[in-house]
């Protein structure tokens, strides 16, 4: 299949992804977020206090830096590093949730619901309905809470309502089922904030277009520091959109190799990782057609990852459209492998990741050997590791943390 430069089409598909599978009561609330978007799109106030609120209050730009001891560890390449940990909240989701919010307040929405894993994307919500006046309940699988209990604390901090989800495997999977039927019974007065490129159309280009800054940005970057376009970009995939919103603004440059890492949890076989581009068949979930962990019945597997934020079966529709217009690359990385990544960049630079990039970092030691030499790589730093310090702890110093490994 020819890689088509433009989509979504007009009925939110890429290629054979995408489009909207959702009952009634919600058809009618899309079609009235996709005329909110692109009235907003097209009004330069509402371009202005987006741009503003990324900078002002988000931190916008993020620097991109070069990672010198990083680099000559890895020995051959030059790695620049997005630095979206830098970002208010701590990731990239920050991005997203201030033009959902946005969008929302000119809907005349005064509630916002979402659906978190890690909890990242909570956070991002909650602040953001605190920074609106806007009241916001958080949708989220008991495990997940009980692993990111620091993000729990801080949403409700924030003054959100934190639902915690006890069907199927109490992960993120689950709290998204539980946002949607929420969704159905609330929409005149509710704005679902979705937290990746997932979803039903519009979600999966509304949040491509939110997450691109991060893209726009290191391309005019790069060119700077360093002259040139990048040989490739890599990024951790879990939905997709700090992946995407790096990739797409590269997307017509035919000579950049774009990577997206999955987690490859404890081993590829079957219920142990979440490497839906690398393992799944085509079906539907949450609305979109796309790539998704399946047995041979359709149904939907269970999922292993040491990071919340990529504990998931499905991923966004245009990241599998990437593979199959082989546009983009995907491959898994394992638990350990993302560990050994987030140590590798503590020490090389004094820089802590959450453990959805270090799978990214990790996989950047095999990837350089099979680099050209001076390869130039732009790796998508998602977020910071605060909230998996406890997670790292537990793996890297199994007898307490006062003594070493
Ligand atoms: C949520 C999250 C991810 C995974 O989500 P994507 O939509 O794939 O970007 C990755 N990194 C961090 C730090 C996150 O919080």
């Amino acid at each position: 299949m020819r890689f088509q430069p433009t989509l979504p089409d007009r009925t939110g598909h890429f290629g054979p992804f995408g489009g909207k599978f959702v009952p009634e009561t919600v058809m009618a609330a899309l079609d009235e977020l996709e005329r909110a978007y692109a009235e907003a799109r097209r009004d330069s106030g509402f371009r202005r206090q987006l741009g503003e609120l990324l900078a002002q209050y988000a931190g916008r730009p993020t620097p991109l830096y070069f990672a010198k001891r990083l680099s000559r560890s890895l020995g051959r390449v030059r790695v620049y590093l997005k630095r979206e940990d830098l970002l208010h909240t701590g990731a990239h989701k920050i991005n997203n949730t201030l033009g959902q919010g946005l969008l929302a307040v000119r809907m005349g929405k005064r509630r916002l619901i979402a659906e978190t894993g890690a909890g990242q994307h909570g956070v991002a919500t909650a602040t953001v309905a605190a920074l609106f006046g806007l009241e916001c309940e958080v949708f989220m699988g008991e495990e997940d809470m009980r692993r990111q209990s620091l993000n729990v604390v801080r949403m409700r901090l924030l003054g959100a309502r934190v639902t915690a989800v006890r069907s199927g495997t109490r992960t993120l999977k689950d709290a998204c089922n539980d946002a949607i039927r929420n969704w159905v019974t609330t929409v005149r007065t509710t704005h679902y904030c979705i937290g990746s490129v997932v979803g039903p159309h519009p979600y999966p280009r509304l949040v491509r277009d939110f997450q691109s800054v991060i893209g726009e940005e290191a391309r005019r970057q790069i060119r700077k520091v360093a002259g040139r376009l990048p040989d490739v970009l890599l990024a951790c995939v879990g939905g997709g959109s700090n992946a995407i919103g790096l990739f797409h603004p590269f997307r017509n440059d035919r000579r950049v190799r774009m990577i997206g890492v999955e987690a490859g949890g404890r081993s590829l076989t079957p219920g142990h990782h979440a490497a839906t581009l690398v393992k799944g068949r085509p079906g539907v979930l949450h609305g979109s057609r796309s790539l998704l962990l399946q047995d041979r019945f359709g149904q939907v597997m269970e999922t292993q990852s040491i990071s919340a934020g990529l504990d998931y079966p499905g991923v966004g529709p245009e990241h599998a459209y990437y593979q199959l217009a082989k546009r983009a690359e995907y491959a898994a990385a394992s638990d350990a492998t993302a560990l050994r990544g987030a140590a590798l960049l503590a020490r090389t630079e004094g820089i802590l990741p959450a453990l959805e990039p270090a799978h990214a970092i990790g996989y950047l030691e095999p990837l350089a050997r099979r680099l050209p030499r001076n390869a130039l790589v732009i790796v998508g730093l998602s977020g910071r590791g605060d909230k998996d310090v406890q997670t790292m702890a537990e793996r890297l110093f199994p007898n307490g943390p006062a003594r070493r490994v």
